[in-house]
């Protein structure tokens, strides 16, 4: 799991040293997928996930999150498949199997990254774009049109945008998680393209992480909730600012109630924010929804506590003051209580905050989100439950994915098979009826739990098709 140590003995002191060295089809951090396991089905697909320590199975490198560098790369691959990078892609590139790469803003290795398929670009807006199979692409651009929008919207709360493009790479189907931020190309689940636009949270949460993440990264891994817990927060209000407040409090509502049910089956020690030492730990096991969901509650509490015309330019600077570095969670705390809380005493006391550092659980004073619209839809169910009254057409009919996540949770497994048709129709639109579950979609994040407990195997027999 660790890998093992590479020594060069350079007692010249050499400017640059070559490494020659080939990965094997067991590298955990590369995937290579039959045609059969394509949108198209026709062309092999290749894909890699560096994140948490897996850059180490494919590429030899000081593989933490608290070096940076710049590469450059050449590539050659079959001469029909189109390789990117997670750097300068041009979208204008010939698919000839022969690709350039520089990446020149410096990034930690866990954002290496490549991918090799049967892609096509289309273009969103000058700086943004989709790259998908070309039977997805179309409805992957429309479903991702707001994209620029939410670039303009995090660049107003937390400045520019600093990795010129911004991409987004449509994985196959067996694409086994939500996304990956990897730095000018998030690579991007295709299950979140439901035709309705409801569930790009995906794509705000992945953009979010071009400030929380890749600009600002966690210096280790126990210091994650730096990098998740901030990217949900913004994630949140990219989501009020495009879609609303309501939309971003369904969102919290749902996180809320996630959190707080796998923290029932964690270790106190887990549940806190400032997580001790990994040693010996893999810190794909140590990753829960603690460091996004604890860690967003909690700037949703400095938030309220100081405002926004507070908080935001102080969250703006710590992104500014840090950028393109890494940093640990002592360093946040540090900066924290100069530049917010010494600045405007009186607001925070210290045990309020050790309890949301250091405390397993929520603080009982956090406030919860309370989303106007699942009340009306508990409102609803009341009656149906006393009554069998189905809700008004019309107020059903504007219950989105969100809705009936949090229906089909609720009442899946307490009402009789009949009435519950009838709720469905009543509440779900006949397109959607046969989707697969809305929850499943929402919770992307919990599919990356699922390939960290099972990760797939390499298979050797299309290890051809990809780059080399
Ligand atoms: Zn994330």
């Amino acid at each position: 799991m660790f890998g093992s140590r590479l020594a060069i003995e350079a007692p010249q002191r050499n400017a640059r040293i070559r490494v020659t060295y080939h990965t094997a089809p067991t590298a955990s951090g590369l995937q290579w997928l039959e045609p059969s396991m394509t949108e198209g089905k026709q062309l092999p697909f290749m894909f890699s996930q560096s994140q948490a320590i897996h850059a180490r199975s494919w590429v030899p490198l000081q593989d933490t999150p608290g070096v940076r560098f710049t590469y450059s790369a050449h590539v050659a691959s079959r001469p029909d498949v189109m390789v990117l990078m997670s750097a300068d892609n041009d979208p204008n590139a010939a698919k000839d199997g022969d690709y350039t790469f520089k990446m020149p803003q410096p990034i930690p290795s866990y954002l290496l990254a490549i991918a090799a398929g049967d892609l096509v670009f289309k273009p969103i807006s000058a700086r943004s774009g989709v790259w998908a199979e070309p039977s997805m692409v179309e409805r992957a651009t429309a479903e991702f049109a707001d994209t620029e929008q939410m670039i303009a919207a995090t660049e107003k709360l937390y400045g520019p945008y600093r990795w010129e493009r911004y991409d987004m790479l449509v994985l196959p189907p067996s694409f086994p998680f939500g996304g990956m931020e990897n730095p000018r190309l998030s690579f991007i689940t295709p299950t979140v393209i439901v035709g309705d636009k409801s569930l790009v949270s995906l794509i705000a949460h992945e953009l979010a992480h071009s400030w929380s993440g890749n600009l600002v990264t966690n210096a280790s891994w126990k210091d994650i909730w730096l990098n998740e817990g901030f990217t949900t927060y913004v994630q949140g209000r990219i989501t009020e600012a495009l879609y609303g407040d309501e939309m971003a409090e369904m969102e919290r509502q749902i996180d809320q109630a996630g959190v707080k049910k796998d923290m029932a089956g964690m270790s106190p020690a887990d549940q806190a924010l400032l997580l001790p030492a990994l040693t010996g730990r893999d810190p794909d096991e140590a990753l829960s929804e603690v460091a996004y969901v604890k860690g967003s509650w909690f700037l949703q509490f400095l938030e309220q506590r100081f405002g926004r015309e507070v908080f935001d330019p102080f969250l703006r600077g710590w992104f500014d003051d840090h950028a393109f570095q890494s940093a640990d969670s002592d360093q946040f705390v540090a900066y924290l209580k100069k530049n917010l809380l010494a600045k405007n005493p009186n607001v925070v006391r210290p045990e309020e905050l050790d309890a949301w550092l250091n405390q397993p659980g929520i603080p009982a004073f956090a406030s919860k989100a309370q989303s106007r619209t699942f009340s009306n839809v508990d409102t609803a169910r009341i009656a149906w439950r006393g009554s069998a009254l189905l809700p008004n057409r019309q107020v059903a009919g504007e219950w989105g994915t969100h809705t009936r996540c949090i229906s089909s949770r609720a009442w899946a497994t307490r009402s009789s098979p009949n009435s519950w048709r009838s709720w469905m129709r009543r509440t779900t639109s006949p397109a959607r009826r046969t989707a697969r579950s809305p929850c499943a979609g929402i919770r992307w994040r919990s599919a990356a739990a699922t390939w960290t407990r099972a990760r797939p195997r390499a298979s050797s027999s299309s290890a051809s098709a990809g780059a080399s």
